[in-house]
């Protein structure tokens, strides 16, 4: 039986203390965080972060990411970091911000897939930094939502994929940002964007003069050389429907392009303003096309949505990669397992 708490009137700080000791005790509890929902276990409890694997239908070799509410659960976890990694943890914790440490000894690899580093994430959304101290424990938690599809970003999403097998979710509304966590790790004394997010490389560079964009954020990882991600390995964030991501910086005739890929029952995955615009059977808007943050936080329910069609093809209107376009590009060119058309190159890849 699956409990819902409904926290968007009201918290209640006698829940939250109850359900942090339930984490505490094994129990799995959905909660939301300023990124997606999340499905949470204490990070000392092998047997409830299996359950984890085992909800999701997720790789044991693909890392969970811990949550922890201050920074003396962050010392209790890691070794010492380095200076640069010291002004990143300052500038970005809490919030949408993910850093690769050296775990300690008491944070078992069946948390972080094998490695000896450990994803570590302080959320800034109130519910889950209280439920977090609650608990008293750091909590693993990846994203609420089975293995390979899009993240889940409110109650209706994640009540589909898990009533029934987790113990508690917490229904806090629409997550605010919709993509998760910007995933960093300083390699060389440089910050590493693993994974892009809200925080963007410009953000970084303006704390410690640096970044670097790993090759697997907008390519397919290969998989015979060392992945610095293991997540990357993984297909992910994808449509039942064959998926095709078509994109453009600057043509003109970038819309009129898009009407030859269209076949009957096609579900185009585009701008509010273009809406009415295509002669296709559906048209889900993401939001508009000037504010990357409403596409952010629309976008894995836009998919969802077109899937809920099932139509027998979908388009995706790909945006710029540039700031928090380069997090929303990712996610895209993963959900269409790098089918995509760039319009200004005319270049055609594996359609
Ligand atoms: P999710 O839990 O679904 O948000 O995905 C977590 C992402 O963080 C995956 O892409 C992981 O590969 C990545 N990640 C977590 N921990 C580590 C780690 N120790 N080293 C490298 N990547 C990690
Ligand atoms: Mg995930």
């Amino acid at each position: 039986m699956t409990k819902v708490y409904n926290f968007m009137n009201e918290m209640d700080q006698e829940v939250i203390n109850f359900l942090g000791s339930e984490i505490k005790n094994g129990k799995i509890v959905i909660f939301p965080t300023e990124t997606v929902y999340g499905i949470g276990a204490n990070i000392f409890d092998p047997f409830a972060v299996d359950r984890i694997f085992d909800f999701k239908g997720r790789a044991n070799d693909n890392p969970l990411i811990v949550h922890i509410s201050d920074k003396i659960m962050l010392n209790d976890i890691v070794f010492p970091y380095s200076d640069v990694e010291r002004k990143l943890i300052d500038a970005f914790m809490p919030g949408p911000f993910t850093i690769i440490l050296n775990k300690r000894d008491c944070v078992n690899k069946y948390v972080t897939g094998g490695l000896n580093t450990v994803g570590v994430r302080m959320p800034s959304n109130i519910v889950a930094r209280k439920l977090i101290k609650a608990a008293g424990v750091p909590i693993a938690a990846p994203s609420a939502n089975l293995s390979g599809k899009p993240s889940g970003t409110n109650i209706d999403d994640v009540y589909d994929e898990f009533n029934g097998k987790v113990d508690y979710i917490i229904d806090y509304g629409d997550s605010d940002i919709g993509l998760e966590s910007t995933v960093v790790k300083v390699i060389d004394g440089i910050p590493v964007i693993l994974r892009p997010g809200k925080i963007t490389p410009e953000d970084i560079i303006e704390v410690v003069g640096a970044v670097k964009v790993h090759d697997t954020v907008l390519k397919p990882a290969d998989l015979n050389e060392k992945v610095e991600s293991p997540g990357v390995k993984y297909k992910h964030y994808a449509p039942e429907a064959k998926t095709l991501l078509i994109y453009s910086d600057y043509c003109s005739y970038f819309k009129e392009a898009i009407k030859n890929y269209i076949i009957p029952n096609t579900c185009i995955i585009g701008p509010e303003e273009w809406k009415n615009d295509f002669d296709c059977k559906y048209y889900v808007s993401y939001g508009s096309e000037n504010n990357l943050s409403e596409i952010s936080k629309k976008i894995y329910k836009s998919i969802r949505l077109a899937d809920s069609y099932k139509p027998d093809f979908i388009i995706i209107v790909g945006v710029s990669d540039k700031g928090e376009g380069l997090a929303i590009m990712n996610r895209l060119l993963r959900a269409s397992s790098y089918n995509f058309v760039n319009i200004d190159k005319f270049r055609q890849n594996k359609v």
